[in-house]
């Protein structure tokens, strides 16, 4: 059986990978932190297509969370065959030099920390070296990584930047062990994670400054994520794939 561990998968992106998951006969670890709600929908959707999910509560940034999601879900499915890196934080619009101390923890404690533990994780369990049979991680980063995002939240730019390193690295030194790791840079994406940084219209206002002249869906990038997590993409490692409309 194939399955597939998604980190905040109770709303946009994260959600529309574990829909999507069930076309491709995955059976599903649907982990959310604070929205239940959410993820009872999304788990209820999956059900309705006759897929097969278990919610894994917790938060990417407690490690003792991280353990205990990856052990609910081997008592369910053993070994994820993909993990997905998705759960993510943005804060609101500040200048470089305001951004506080409590803010960068979060930032980086949620966007870094948190997918570094995830991997670790996930490396432990589908290494051969570890006695794992490989696997797919696919870190969702954020075209922020390169384009830096100044005047809005460098931060963020920057702790996007750091999971691309991750990315990279991680798959030369996962090459020799069955494991690829790959990654997704979304551009503007139509999900609430705007209204959550304080702009909730931030999608269609930037849709003019977009070459495709619109915001991408959830949807576009979960097709990305699991073409990358397929057999179809056997050859690609430490790639990181940018769906932006051209941004
Ligand atoms: P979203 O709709 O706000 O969803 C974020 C998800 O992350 C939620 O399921 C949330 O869970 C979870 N999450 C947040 N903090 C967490 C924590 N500490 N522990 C566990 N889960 C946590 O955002 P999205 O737009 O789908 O974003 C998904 C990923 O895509 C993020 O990494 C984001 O940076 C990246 N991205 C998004 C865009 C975009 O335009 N939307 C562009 C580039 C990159 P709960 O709500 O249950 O707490």
């Amino acid at each position: 059986m194939k399955s597939i561990l998604i980190t905040g998968a109770s709303s946009g992106i994260g959600a529309a990978i574990a829909r999507l998951a069930v076309r491709d006969d995955y059976a599903v670890g649907l982990c959310y932190r604070s929205n239940r709600r959410g993820a009872e929908e999304v788990a209820e959707a999956i059900r309705d297509d006759n897929g097969d999910v278990v919610m894994l509560q917790g938060d990417v940034a407690s490690k003792s969370d991280v353990t205990k999601i990856f052990r609910e879900f081997e008592t369910f499915y053993g070994n994820p065959t993909v993990v997905v890196n998705n759960a993510g934080i943005v804060a609101p619009k500040v200048r470089f030099e305001d951004m506080e101390e409590m803010r960068l923890r979060k930032m980086f404690y949620t966007n870094v920390i948190g997918p570094f533990m995830v991997a670790q994780e996930a490396v432990r369990r589908m290494a051969k070296r570890n006695g794992g049979n490989g696997g797919v991680i696919v870190n969702v980063s954020s075209v922020a990584a390169r384009l830096g995002s100044g005047g809005q939240y460098v931060d963020y730019a920057s702790s996007k930047g750091a999971m691309d390193t991750l990315t990279i690295g991680l798959a030369q030194e996962m090459a020799d062990q069955g494991v690829r790791v790959v990654g997704v840079r979304p551009g503007i994406i139509q999900t609430p994670i705007h209204g959550k940084g304080g702009e909730p219209d931030r999608a269609d206002q930037m849709a003019g400054h977009i070459p495709l002249q619109r915001a991408g869906t959830a949807m576009e990038v979960a097709e990305s994520v699991l073409w990358l997590a397929s057999d179809a993409a056997s050859y690609v490692t430490g790639s990181i794939l940018d769906v932006a409309g051209g941004r």
